[in-house]
């Protein structure tokens, strides 16, 4: 959500310049122990206990560091129907985490969660205020490059079920280390490391380090720096794409111009929130920032002008309809834009943003849309097709998973 709550969150060192990029790693951050959402901006509260949590298949199996590869656990790609693959390309990394996986880890930390969980154990929350509160102090626990690692690889693990075969995270070195670029490192390593066993069990990922808009230019820059120096290394090259979240209506997208530039330059994809909350003069303002991909970006419904830009320049909208139903942003599935939006010739996609806060799936994503606007396998073989024409991976993978939706 991208109202802009009107809290500080906790003050920060500046930035360092450009240059000065090899700083000593200094200890976690309070912002990092007690993260807003990347999309808002609270911090929150009470705790309660939980039940264990269920192991994890790629995590066990490199925690165990068997030295042999183990048995597939998903079916191979080829074994999966055509109408069962899917791209997802809109995924928010903690917003992702399974309430029975942050229940197991804040009973590690012996902190306590009350009152977050419903009685079957979902995100309990009613209305914004509250899943601001459940959101916050369930990603509170994640503290460690570890817990990210082991994060990674439930999440991952759980998209594959959903038979997602290419994903791209958003993740914040905001949150990962407070911004500083050693500590990033060191998180970005124990995800790396997840990221590449995964890719042999039938999915792989990219990264995208976000900024978080309401936090400021300055503390962008931070962020950019991360993704610049970090881009494409790191093992599998998991770092390759730069986008922005948080507040939309906060500033003016020209503000991080450097962040972007520095993205840029160091060769990654650009994507930024737009359009979602804000109308659609945030999303001519992302353009201008020199995205090809826009968060959301739904609402260029309301501006027949910005529709034609978008097809013509073949801008490609990250699309997360439950999300947006779930947060009330359309008040059911027919009146969602993604049917006209695609009916006008804009390159949808459909991703699930934090699937077990808006009780959602990708599989139950594809079968609502199924059922609100007819669309059959030749409609997600196209979104498929345009989610992998703008995908923040090299042209190798491009062209091997490509064949996967002929
Ligand atoms: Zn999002």
């Amino acid at each position: 959500m991208v109202r802009h709550r009107g809290r500080r969150v906790p003050v920060h060192p500046a930035p360092r310049r450009p240059g000065d990029l090899h700083c000593r790693s200094r200890q976690r951050s309070q912002l990092a122990r007690h993260r807003p959402h990347p999309r808002k901006g609270r911090r929150a509260g009470p705790w309660c206990r939980a039940p264990r949590h269920r192991p994890c298949r790629l995590f066990r199996y490199r925690r165990l560091g068997h030295g042999s590869p183990r048995p597939a656990a998903h079916p191979s790609r080829s074994q999966l129907p055509v109408s069962d693959k899917k791209i997802e390309l809109h995924l928010h990394l903690e917003g992702a985490a399974p309430p029975d996986f942050i229940r197991a880890l804040a009973a590690e930390k012996h902190v306590d969660l009350s009152g977050l969980f419903d009685a079957q154990g979902h995100y309990a929350y009613r209305g914004f205020e509250e899943f601001l509160r459940v959101y916050e102090a369930a990603t509170s626990v994640l503290q460690t490059p570890r817990d990210y690692a082991r994060l990674l690889a439930e999440v991952l693990e759980r998209s594959a079920d959903q038979g997602v075969i290419y994903t791209e995270l958003f993740v914040s070195p905001e949150f990962c280390g407070g911004g500083d670029l050693v500590a990033w490192r060191d998180y970005l390593a124990a995800m790396t490391e997840v990221a590449d066993s995964a890719r042999g069990q039938g999915i792989d990922s990219r990264a995208v380090l976000t900024a978080i808009r309401h936090f400021g230019p300055e503390r962008a820059k931070r962020t950019a720096i991360c993704a610049a120096e970090t881009a494409f290394d790191a093992g599998g090259g998991w770092v390759t794409g730069f986008g922005m979240g948080g507040a939309e209506g906060f500033g003016q997208a020209a503000d991080f111009a450097w962040s972007f530039d520095c993205a840029r330059e160091a060769g990654l994809g650009l994507t930024c929130h737009a359009g979602e909350w804000a109308g659609p003069d945030s999303i001519r303002q992302a353009l201008e920032l020199g995205c090809t991909r826009i968060g959301h970006g739904v609402r260029a419904i309301e501006d027949a002008a910005l529709m034609r830009e978008l097809s013509d320049r073949q801008v490609t909208l990250e699309v997360c309809p439950g999300s947006n139903l779930a947060l009330g942003l359309y008040p059911g599935w027919a009146a969602h834009p993604i049917a006209r939006l695609a009916d006008a010739g804009l390159r949808v996609t459909v991703s699930t943003d934090d699937p077990p806060f808006f009780h959602t799936t990708m599989r139950q994503e594809y079968d609502r849309l199924a059922d609100a606007f007819g669309w059959g396998e030749a409609e997600f073989l196209r979104i498929n097709q345009w989610a992998l024409d703008a995908a923040f991976c090299d042209a190798e993978t491009r062209d091997r998973l490509r064949k996967e939706f002929p």
